[in-house]
């Protein structure tokens, strides 16, 4: 599953460099898919959805760091260990129960983002 950030972050910022997917955003920021991945212009995400990579999409929280579940992948590909995990300093980076995906449906969305 991806993961999430909860409500107990204290916004120290440590988490977000650690990310090989740039998913993790600083709380009221816009964030793209372009950003630190492969992806330009229009395509279609694994799960069918056709979006312009490029576009400022809303931040999914204005108070907190927060992840971008279609840009997680738990680290898979890069790391042993969900980074983000490993570094906060306040163990707010949880798994997310409402994002539960398997190894395989990660490392397909870690190629999609990074190889051709
Ligand atoms: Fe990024 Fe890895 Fe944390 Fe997902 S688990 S947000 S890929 S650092
Ligand atoms: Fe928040 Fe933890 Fe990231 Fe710091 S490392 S910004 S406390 S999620």
């Amino acid at each position: 599953m991806a993961i999430k950030i909860t409500d107990e972050c204290i916004n120290c910022g440590a988490c977000e460099p650690e990310c090989p997917n740039n998913a993790i955003y600083e709380g009221s920021d816009d964030w793209r898919f372009a950003d630190g991945t492969r992806l330009s212009g229009k395509v279609i995400l694994p799960d069918g959805t056709e979006i312009d990579a490029n576009e400022a999409q809303e931040p999914l929280s204005d108070d907190i760091y927060f992840i971008v579940p279609n840009k997680c992948t738990e680290c898979q590909g890069f790391h042993d260990e969900p980074q983000c995990q490993a570094v906060c300093p306040v163990d707010c980076c949880v798994d997310d129960p409402d994002h539960r995906e398997s190894e395989d449906v990660l490392l397909i969305r870690q190629a999609f983002l990074h190889n051709e």
